[in-house]
């Protein structure tokens, strides 16, 4: 199991690692605020707020419905604890008209132009943290800290993730296979969306260093998994929460039903069925498992926008 739940000591998981390059682009720009949008308890929106207040920018959070799972409250209580702004659209069209607007609206009130990262920081500068994780792997592989896997089971979210490390394990010629696993549907994570995102990144970093290989995108090595995705996003799968709960009695981990027990549970199931026994299979965990920060003792959840009520039902 590759650990991103450690990948920073404030707050891990696989944001982290884009983070990195869009909070340095953000400052290059000489940007004071960063907005981005999500679903109302998106880890990618809490880790900017943490990240991103961190290094003294205000933040904005645009955030939409979405099903109602464990989790949702508490990162919206974490959000409001960085003291990041909250503001709440009920549908994901609505959300979009907003973040369209978010430049000139911040630029009149803050007197300069916002920096904003798009859903999940799955931009190329973004991705770039995750050509990154390739090479780490990699290196820990030399090292003989793991064997080679000959697959590689992660999320597919909004695929930046995927497409950085796809790249890096092409940019190194790591031969194992990588197994996208879908947690959001086709119109938010497909093929071609991929593809663009992988060159992208690739034109980006030869941009920046000619000497960054050229590499192609081969379905020969990987494979977008649809099997597990079940009712569609934040819904809930029998096979996934078995996962969760293997993973918990085995290893101490702790998987959320939104995007890493559904990978989880593509990777157990491939680990025992019997013509993939003596392969080596590994998990890349994107899940933080660090202690959210805590509101102050003040948090009234009923000051958030009113949307955004019903996740505190029973709190
Ligand atoms: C955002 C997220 C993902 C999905 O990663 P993408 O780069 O958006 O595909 C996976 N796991 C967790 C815990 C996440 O927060």
């Amino acid at each position: 199991m590759k650990r991103d739940d450690l990948s920073g000591a404030l707050y891990g998981g696989n944001k982290v690692r884009k983070l990195e390059f869009l909070l340095g682009d953000a400052r290059d720009q000489g940007a004071l605020r960063v907005v981005t949008s999500g679903a109302a308890g998106s880890n990618h929106a809490l880790a900017t707020a943490l990240y991103a207040g961190r290094c003294g920018f205000r933040t904005t959070l645009m955030l939409c419905e979405q099903p109602s799972v464990p989790g949702v409250a508490a990162n919206l209580a974490a959000d409001v604890a960085c003291g990041a702004e909250v503001l709440f659209d009920s549908s994901y069209d609505e959300q979009q008209a907003r973040v369209q607007a978010a430049e000139a609206h911040y630029r009149a009130l803050d007197g300069i132009s916002p920096y904003l990262i798009p859903p999940g920081g799955s931009v190329p500068i973004g991705v770039v943290g995750f050509v990154n994780a390739a090479l780490e792997l990699s290196a820990q592989i030399d090292e003989g800290s793991l064997p080679m896997p000959d697959r590689i089971y992660v999320s597919f979210g909004t695929m930046g993730t995927a497409a950085g490390l796809l790249l890096g394990m092409r940019a190194v010629g790591l031969p194992s296979k990588l197994v996208a696993v879908r947690v959001t549907p086709e119109p938010v994570a497909n093929a071609e969306k991929f593809r663009a995102l992988f060159d992208r990144t690739g034109e980006l970093l030869r941009e920046r260093d000619s000497s960054f290989p050229r590499c192609s995108f081969d379905h020969r090595h990987f494979g977008i998994c649809d099997d597990y995705l079940g009712g569609g996003y934040a819904i809930g799968t029998e096979v996934a929460c078995r996962a969760i709960d293997q993973f918990e009695a085995r290893e101490g981990i702790a998987l959320d039903p939104v995007y890493t027990a559904k990978p989880a549970a593509a990777f157990l199931a491939d680990a025992v069925s019997g013509q993939k026994r003596d392969r080596v299979l590994l998990y890349w965990h994107t899940k933080n498992s660090r202690p959210l920060p805590v509101p102050p003792t003040t948090f009234d959840y009923r000051r958030l926008p009113e949307g955004l009520h019903r996740y505190f039902a029973g709190c």
